[in-house]
């Protein structure tokens, strides 16, 4: 079952210095429970279009459809885990977990212990009252990802979400995350320049 259609999208930069072509006549289809992998090098327009999905800009030319509907702006059905991990310092773990689902009003008892429950699977149960200093680089990721998925979108998009981890790291979040997706029957878009990085294993 389609989730997502990405047709015919265009997008260029407008500049002082010119135009920029980013990204030219992109098609994609994904269905539910699929996770793509879209893997190019630097500056080949993996982040515009991925803002393009998450509705953050608009492109010059075709259309996104998520469920049949054609998206128009942000929207709540699109989780976007960005390049850094972003997590509030001054904010615990389970305090920045929540946060999505704060910014909606929709904290509750029911939540908190899905937030817990979710801490739990990822293996963060112990660092739930710590703040994000005291946890690695692949445990922060592993944190922003949670705060993704708390809110349940359709379809997950992450952007290089590992380039920020050394080697090794990298390769055992990658598929550890490819994993826990696959079970759980998420749909996600995953760009990287970095072929080790594309989720793999699953
Ligand atoms: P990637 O994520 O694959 O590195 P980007 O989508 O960031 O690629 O960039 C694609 C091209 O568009 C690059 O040439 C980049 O310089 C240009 N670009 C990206 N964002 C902007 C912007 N806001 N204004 C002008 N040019 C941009
Ligand atoms: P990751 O693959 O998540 O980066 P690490 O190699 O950094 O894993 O950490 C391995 C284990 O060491 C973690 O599961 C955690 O229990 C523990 N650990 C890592 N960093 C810290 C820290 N700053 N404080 C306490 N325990 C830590």
């Amino acid at each position: 079952k389609k989730i997502v259609e990405i047709k015919n999208i265009s997008m260029t930069y407008h500049t002082l210095d010119g135009e920029t072509k980013a990204i030219k006549d992109i098609n994609l289809n994904i269905n539910k429970g699929e996770i793509v992998s879209l893997v190019g090098p630097s500056g080949c327009g993996k982040s515009t279009l991925l803002s393009i999905i998450a509705g953050l800009i608009e492109p010059t030319k075709g259309e996104i459809l998520i469920k049949e509907k054609k998206i128009k702006g942000p929207n709540k059905e699109v989780g976007y885990m960005f390049q850094r991990d972003h997590l509030f310092e001054w904010r615990t773990i389970i305090e920045n977990v929540l946060i999505g689902l704060e910014i909606q009003g929709r904290v509750n008892e029911k939540q908190y212990k899905n937030a817990e429950n979710l801490l739990d699977i990822y293996g963060l149960s112990e660092f739930k009252e710590s703040f994000p200093r005291q946890l690695s680089g692949g445990m922060r990721q592993r944190v922003a990802l949670i705060r993704t998925l708390i809110v349940e979108p359709d379809l997950l998009l992450l952007d290089e979400p590992f380039s920020a981890l050394d080697y090794q790291t990298r390769l055992a979040i990658a598929d550890e995350i490819g994993i826990i997706l696959k079970k759980e029957g998420k749909t996600a878009l995953m760009v990287t320049h970095d072929i080790s990085e594309a989720i793999s294993n699953i």
